[in-house]
């Protein structure tokens, strides 16, 4: 193993076969055979490693979270068929009736769903707090907290949140660090080595970057992940093979691709700062952000989304929108063709107004996840967009 990201990431492989392949093949299989009825029981029992059936563990899936795992320091994880089954299985294996989760009030709309509508029915009950108030949280914690779970940057609003207080606080109170950290990548930062437990990621996101397929991570310490595993093993979000090959192959271009997604991002935010048509931009590595020294602190760049809060409100937005004419309008990100969405209408539109002004997410705003074509031409895009929408 090599102390270098892309080296890793690219010569890291667990799924070789005896054929002298030299990328990696695909393991269509449901289940493995055993040489013997005592090999059987043994794997079984654990005594001996191998695989036994897909849904535990297949040689595509183990090579995606080797690499995952030395990526984002944690010692071992568990692949799922999308995001949404990662956030879904690392609070539902963790915790149990009665618990309480505290939670930082920007996130994803699915795990606000799960937080807010799914948990309650099985008597898991969530708490959100306010990161602009970082000195109340000690009272929002409970006798019964037993997980933290956060965002950063937090989707849409890209606000970020300190990770070694994070960390410093999970522990002073004996919680359980739970990350997202689908907006970063590994590439960007690294939550496992602020304290963070449970790092979680929609790997449909940059981890496949051409939007091409679904999945999910789950990583961390062992003891953790072992009853996380107990609980995949027995309810099934198991990833496919072809999708956790997708995503291997994926890594070996994580490095390259999020460097551009970055570099193109901030010229994006930079040429629009100041724009008499926009109320403000937002981007991790711009000065203006709130929290630029705690971007600069955990992140080693900015990311690839920025957001424009557009003057004009709804109506501006969609018109903005219905401008573009090479940037996509779609719900996915992280991909390497320019996506525009609009939160307030689509993604977030299940929350309530309150709630969205509460993440901080305006009627005018999009957010646009910046992709790999040239800067020049995503500038180009959204400035006529811009004009024709006034
Ligand atoms: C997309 C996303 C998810 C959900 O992932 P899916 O792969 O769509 O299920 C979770 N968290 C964040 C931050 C996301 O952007």
């Amino acid at each position: 193993m090599s102390q270098h990201f892309e080296t890793n990431s690219i010569r890291i492989n667990k799924s070789k076969s005896n054929q002298k392949e030299h990328s990696a093949p695909i393991y269509l299989t449901s289940s493995f055979t055993f040489d013997s009825a005592e090999e059987a029981r043994a794997t079984f029992a654990d005594e001996i490693e191998g695989n036994i059936y897909s849904r535990y563990a297949n040689p595509n899936s183990t090579d995606l979270i080797e690499k995952i795992c030395v990526a984002e320091g944690t010692e071992d994880g568990i692949a799922t068929a999308s995001g949404m089954a990662a956030m879904f299985g690392s609070i539902a294996s963790l915790l149990e009736q009665g618990d309480h989760v505290l939670a930082a009030r920007s996130l994803f709309g699915s795990t606000h769903q799960l937080l807010t509508r799914v948990f309650p029915k099985w008597g898991i009950t969530s708490t959100y707090g306010d990161i602009s108030d970082f000195e109340n949280w000690d009272n929002l914690v409970q006798s019964n907290t037993k997980m933290l779970f956060i965002e950063t940057p937090s989707n849409p609003g890209l606000e970020i949140i300190d990770l070694e207080w994070a960390g410093k606080f999970a522990s002073a109170h004996n919680l359980i660090l739970v990350v997202d950290n689908c907006f970063a990548s590994p590439y960007l930062q690294q939550p496992a080595k602020w304290g963070a437990h449970i790092v979680t990621h929609s790997a449909t996101k940059y981890i496949d970057g051409q939007g091409r397929v679904l999945g999910g991570l789950i990583l961390g310490k062992k003891d953790l992940i072992k009853d996380v595993q107990f609980f995949t093993r027995h309810t099934g979000p198991a990833i496919s093979p072809f999708n956790a090959w997708i995503l291997s192959k994926s890594m070996e271009t994580l490095g390259v691709r999020m460097d551009r997604h970055c570099s193109n991002a901030l010229k994006v935010a930079e040429y629009f700062e100041g724009n008499q048509q926009i109320n403000s931009v937002k981007y991790p590595f711009l000065k203006s952000h709130p929290q630029h020294h705690l971007a600069l602190k955990q992140m080693s760049q900015g990311g690839g989304i920025v957001t424009l809060d557009l003057l004009g409100g709804v109506a501006r937005a969609q018109r903005f929108i219905d401008n573009l004419q090479m940037v996509s309008v779609t719900a996915n990100l992280g991909d390497s063709r320019s996506i525009v969405t609009h939160p307030a209408s689509t993604t977030h539109s299940k929350l309530s107004e309150e709630e969205r002004q509460q993440v901080g997410i305006s009627d005018g705003l999009v957010r646009l996840s910046v992709g790999l074509e040239h800067a020049d031409d995503i500038i180009q895009d959204v400035e006529r967009a811009l004009e024709l929408s006034k």
